[in-house]
């Protein structure tokens, strides 16, 4: 029988919640506000993460969020979905002390979530409307962050979205727990407010040809992300019970817990975070079993370590070294036929002659990773050029494209990374647009909030967050001198 509603809506609850102001303010002081930060580095979008926990320790929540969104006008999504172990929290020094890193995610989501809250305004700054425009095409991330810094450029900026609602993956891809819509509407209600427009349910390409935009824009975006999830390739992969990944996570964001279908006994194919978001809601919406099966070892797996971790916690199964070769079941899936693998000696995967097995499931999830969108992109834009790897090709300092006026970013350029990185790349490509259009590069802050900057913050961010290595070549030169001197 299917979980209730609230057993289901509790199962899905935020996994990281809010801190308690008291525990914000003790994680706050911890900080040891390092002049030359190395989290600021080790974060894509380069906030100043020393300058806003300071702010949190004096109780000043909506200049907090001011300075995160200055930086990274989705901090509240990255705030949840950040990997920050391997990010800003990685490069914390408390790890050189032994100590546990600041909880840098955490407090950016207590500031950003307390800023969304009261609904005030971070007054961001802003330039005079420059009379020049900008179509960006896709709402996810990648378009979201440089429509957001355009607009503050002073640029006329509208961005193409095919779907619904705008956000992208952020919207409708990722895990339920970590990432519920609220937080994404906030963030696209923020963008609009400060003077973006979006056309929803409009498919470039297909609604309104992209020759247009060229024509009547200055400049064009594209922030399309990636296709569909890759096909198994295996007889039965039609049969009624197999879905892909992110159409089941999908439905999560846009159906009623309640009236989700879920499998008793449910596979999921893949091993990278996809399938660890899928296997996870599947167990939490009710399966009684969820199991990963991967075809090579726990140590190949692409998912990040915290992840698998809490795959494990939920009581989700893994089954490494085994291969899908038929789905089973004559209108719906009632089975898998597997075959065991092992690692050759290219380090492959090769599979185990005569080890086939069956094992019964009632629902199979495709998580094999996302499809480019190369052959609709070669069709729309010949001139377009492509890596090797069908990712869009483009300067990855400025996004631009081997077509004039045409920038990208995100996931259509680097094949699939973090929310984080579609963001920085959107930044990158306003700047790339502005320096094209105006002739002049965006002269940004320069550790604004420490080092002081003359002529007031033109884009966001920190353009050259202080680097440790030029501060410790100073250092060793100083030093040489003084022991040769
Ligand atoms: C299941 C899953 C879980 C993830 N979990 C995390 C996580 O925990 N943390 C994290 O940091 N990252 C995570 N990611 C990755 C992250 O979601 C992406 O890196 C990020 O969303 C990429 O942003 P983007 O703007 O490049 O592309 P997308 O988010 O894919 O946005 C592209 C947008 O373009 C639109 N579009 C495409 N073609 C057209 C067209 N012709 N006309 C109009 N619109 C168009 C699409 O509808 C879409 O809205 C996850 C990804 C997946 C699939
Ligand atoms: S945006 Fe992500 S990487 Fe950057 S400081 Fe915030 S949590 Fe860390």
């Amino acid at each position: 029988m299917p979980l209730k509603a609230k057993t289901r809506r509790d199962a899905m609850q935020d996994i990281a919640p809010r801190y308690h102001p008291q525990e914000a303010s003790v994680e706050a002081h911890r900080c040891l506000y390092c002049f030359d930060a190395p989290c600021i580095m080790a974060c894509p979008t380069g906030i100043d993460i020393p300058g806003f926990i300071k702010k949190i320790a004096t109780g000043n929540l909506v200049g907090s969020a001011r300075v995160i969104l200055e930086s990274n006008i989705l901090g509240a999504s990255c705030a949840r979905v950040c990997p920050t172990e391997v990010l800003c929290e990685g490069a914390c020094v408390m790890l050189d002390r032994d100590e546990k890193p600041i909880k840098i995610g955490r407090l950016q989501r207590y500031a950003t979530d307390a800023f969304g809250e009261q609904k005030a305004n971070p007054f961001l700054k802003k330039m005079k409307p420059n009379g020049k425009k900008v179509a960006l095409v896709g709402g996810g991330p990648a378009s979201l962050g440089c429509a957001a810094e355009l607009v503050r450029l002073g640029y006329q900026t509208t961005v193409f979205e095919k779907d619904m609602e705008p956000g992208g993956l952020n919207r409708y891809g990722i895990a339920y727990y970590k990432m519920p819509p609220e937080v994404v509407q906030r963030e696209v209600k923020l963008i609009r407010d400060l003077g973006v427009e979006f056309r929803t349910q409009t498919e470039v390409g297909k609604d309104v040809p992209v020759e247009k935009l060229r024509k009547e824009y200055d400049a064009v975006f594209l922030g399309v992300g990636l296709g569909r999830t890759h096909r198994l390739g295996i007889p039965g992969e039609e049969k009624g019970g197999v879905v892909e990944a992110l159409e089941f996570i999908r439905l999560i964001h846009t159906k009623p817990l309640h009236e989700i279908s879920v499998g008793k006994r449910v596979a999921v194919i893949g091993c990278g975070n996809t399938a660890i978001d899928a296997v996870t809601q599947a167990k939490r919406l009710g399966a009684k079993e969820a199991i990963i099966l991967y075809r090579r070892g726990e140590e190949n797996m692409s998912a990040y370590p915290y992840e698998y971790q809490l795959a494990k916690k939920d009581g989700c199964g893994f089954i490494f070294h085994t291969a899908p070769v038929e789905v089973l079941g004559d209108k719906r899936v009632t089975g898998l036929r597997m075959i065991r693998t092992r690692t050759g000696k290219d380090g492959k995967a090769e599979i185990v002659p005569g080890s086939e097995f069956e094992e019964p499931f009632d629902m199979v999830i495709k998580a094999l990773g996302q499809e480019k969108q190369t052959s609709i992109w070669k069709k729309l834009i010949p001139e377009l050029k492509f890596d090797v790897a069908g990712r869009i090709e483009c300067d990855r300092r400025t996004g631009q494209t081997s077509v004039a006026k045409v920038f990208s970013g995100g996931d259509a350029v680097n094949g699939g990374r973090e929310v984080v990185n579609a963001v920085a790349d959107g930044k990158k490509a306003a700047h790339g647009i502005h320096a094209m259009l105006s002739g002049k590069p965006v002269s940004g802050p320069l550790q604004a909030s420490r080092l002081g900057h003359r002529d007031g913050a033109k884009g966001s961010g920190f353009l050259q967050p202080i680097r440790v290595p030029d501060l410790e070549a100073a250092y060793n030169r100083e030093r040489n001198g003084k022991l040769h001197g």
